[in-house]
């Protein structure tokens, strides 16, 4: 017979990195945009984005990993449906530890020429802030790839921290200059799951000297 009770479960691991805040939310300093701010305006891109690529097939492209919760929410806004709408994902990271982004732009993807040759591609991007990213995305779907058109639908603008000239054709909210968590957006990777975007305390990441 087999015991159940044989095996001992370690001990649970402490969470170490606010002492005396247990839970992503004791983090916050502030919400910025809630829940129910963000759904309504998720709403609204979805059924302006509906009627802009009725008859176009469009290839809806999210740029992982930060838009994951706002692809999903908004792929299922963009009511009534075009027909031909397919959906596929590009990696793309900027970010180091931390808060800094490394300035280089490395792209993982298995999309080829052939996926996107003519068609229309709408990229879903969680923050443009240099544009670095967005810009190093479109550049390979166009040049590599063939792409009839590129247009970005952007959950959040921080266009003061622009280091190249770029204007998404949908934005959520225009985001001010302050480093942002939540809705899919982390900080060394946590705290992608909280359903709102705030700011974290400053002793949150004051370990790292910034
Ligand atoms: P960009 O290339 O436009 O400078 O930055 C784009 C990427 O940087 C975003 O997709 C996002 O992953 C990351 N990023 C930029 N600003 C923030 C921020 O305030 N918070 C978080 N969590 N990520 C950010």
């Amino acid at each position: 017979m087999v015991s159940v009770a044989t095996v001992q479960a370690s001990p649970a691991k402490e969470v170490a990195s606010c002492s005396g805040r247990r839970t992503y939310h004791d983090d916050m300093a502030k919400v910025l945009y809630t829940e129910s701010v963000i759904q309504a305006r998720v709403s609204e891109l979805g059924r302006q984005i509906a009627q802009d690529y009725q008859g176009k097939a469009p290839l809806i492209l999210g740029v992982l990993k930060g838009s994951f919760m706002f692809f999903s929410d908004l792929v299922r806004a963009i009511e009534p449906c075009p027909r031909g709408l397919t959906l596929d994902f590009i990696r793309a990271s900027s970010y180091g530890s931390g808060t800094e982004s490394t300035g280089e732009v490395k792209l993982k993807t298995d999309l080829r020429r052939e996926k996107v040759e003519g068609r229309h591609v709408l990229l879903v991007e969680d923050i443009v802030d240099t544009a670095l990213t967005i810009t190093t995305v479109s550049r390979f779907l166009l040049e590599e790839c063939g792409a009839a058109s590129v247009a970005t639908a952007t959950l959040l603008d921080k266009h003061e921290r622009r280091k190249l000239s770029y204007r998404p054709e949908y934005t959520g909210f225009v985001c001010p200059n302050e480093f942002v968590v939540g809705y899919g957006l982390d900080f060394d990777e946590e705290y992608r799951t909280l359903p709102y975007i705030g700011v974290l305390k400053p002793e949150c990441y004051s370990h790292l000297g910034i």
